[in-house]
């Protein structure tokens, strides 16, 4: 959809907090509205980031993108809606508002490639998952705006990130990191053949303690429905690899789930009731799994 409000750093209004009046009257936390992100508070260890649902293009940037990167088909679609059940079991969700087409949340702020040695998205990518380009001829982003871009609507998100596994392992001595992405199942220029439908990454085992990457195995191993693979093509992006630190008592797993296992996977990129309505008692073991899993004493 268009996004016809137009910012810059010194225009940003200042974060505003709500809250609403739980039952007996006792104030509770509802969600803090960021101008590039919605944080929904918990009260359990874990924090799902889902940094690729944004689908905005700020006014100012469109006129740079070809018609059909305006679509901005490469989203990773409607994961708030289908993780909303998360926030009833104690999961704080963090929900950034921009397309990956303007900054990828999930890269590292000095563009160093994700899985080197294969076809890559860049920080501030230039081309869709098919390898065509997104922007119109001459009008890629410069080395200043990809840095304008990072700082604007980049690091605010990795801040709240950060804040957010500082107090969850302040309030419960542990937290946990789920990011959650999503992916047409079938990219030739980005990997050979059909995905399974769960792709779980924890840095090859870096990102988290045993124990917690086998309780999401074990998640998968005991349902037939769906297909799954632990560290196969995604390994787990920056997010998982950079704040995944087990010793340190923050354990990240990604899972990067084909559309086909909830919508449909060609434009205009619906949302499939069955298919959803399916995986969902899925993923809701899965984030039971991550909400109630302990570090060993
Ligand atoms: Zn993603």
């Amino acid at each position: 959809m268009p996004d016809q409000q137009l910012f810059t750093p010194s225009s940003l209004p200042s974060p505003l907090s709500l809250s609403l009046r739980g039952r007996g009257g006792k104030t509770r936390p509802a969600h803090h509205m960021h101008p590039i992100y919605t944080l929904h508070p918990g009260h359990t260890p874990l924090l799902i980031s889902m940094p690729h649902v944004g689908t905005q293009l700020p006014a100012d940037q469109r006129p740079r993108y070809t018609p059909r990167a305006l679509e901005v088909e490469d989203t990773d679609w409607f994961l708030d809606r289908l993780y909303s059940f998360a926030g009833a079991l104690g999961a704080t969700l963090l929900v950034p508002k921009y397309s990956r087409y303007l900054v990828d949340l999930n890269r590292a702020p000095d563009n160093a490639p994700m899985y080197p040695g294969q076809n890559n998205t860049e920080l501030c990518p230039t081309r869709h998952f098919s390898g065509d380009a997104l922007y119109q001829p001459g009008q890629a982003p410069d080395e200043a705006e990809v840095q304008r871009r990072v700082a604007t609507y980049w690091q605010p998100y990795h801040q709240a990130l950060q804040k957010q596994l500082q107090q969850l392992k302040a309030q419960h001595g542990h937290a946990v990191l789920f990011d959650a992405h999503s992916i047409h199942s079938t990219l030739p220029w980005l990997f050979e053949g059909t995905l399974p439908h769960m792709n779980l990454g924890t840095a090859n085992g870096n990102s988290c303690a045993p124990g917690l990457q086998q309780a999401v195995v074990d998640v998968f191993a005991a349902q037939a429905g769906y297909s799954h693979v632990l560290n196969g093509r995604f390994k787990g992006g920056y997010i998982t690899r950079q704040y995944g630190r087990p010793g340190a008592g923050v354990h990240a797993v990604q899972l990067e789930m084909t559309f086909s296992a909830y919508m449909e996977e060609t434009a205009p990129y619906r949302w499939h009731p069955q298919r959803a309505a399916a995986v969902t008692p899925v993923l809701q073991r899965l984030v039971q799994a991550l909400v109630q899993w302990r570090p060993a004493p």
